[in-house]
């Protein structure tokens, strides 16, 4: 089933795009919990890491590469985390694939 981030995709609803390729888009998250909080999202639409298949393995791939690109390109020399949420436990809250970029301070761990 399609959810807000599809639409994010055909730009029927507007979103702040920092990138844009053939597999992917990123775009700023809404709610940030950090100073730099961007969402990666493939454009097929995958509910979660647990609807995958193998393969969908390069497309994954591809989500972690790009989140490090935009992470440079942002300027996070510093570090920053990675997160993937999947399903009721770990509070995913959107049915489509997201690797939230998260950066710009100091981060705690574990999380909560
Ligand atoms: P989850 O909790 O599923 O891991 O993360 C979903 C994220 O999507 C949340 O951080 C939330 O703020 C963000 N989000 C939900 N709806 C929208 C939207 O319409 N636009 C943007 N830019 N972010 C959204």
């Amino acid at each position: 089933m399609s959810t807000i981030f599809k639409k994010i995709i055909d730009r029927q609803i507007p979103a702040d795009i920092v990138h844009e390729d053939d597999l992917c888009l990123a775009f700023r998250d809404i709610h940030p919990h950090a100073p730099t909080h961007i969402l990666v999202i493939p454009k097929k639409e995958i509910a979660g890491v647990s609807a995958a298949t193998a393969q969908d393995s390069v497309l994954l791939g591809h989500l972690i590469f790009t989140a490090g690109q935009i992470a440079a390109r942002e300027g996070l020399s510093n570090g920053y985390r990675l997160v993937i949420n999947n399903g009721a436990d770990a509070g995913q809250s959107v049915d489509h694939l997201h690797v939230h970029l998260l950066g710009g301070r100091a981060l705690g761990w574990p999380p909560g």
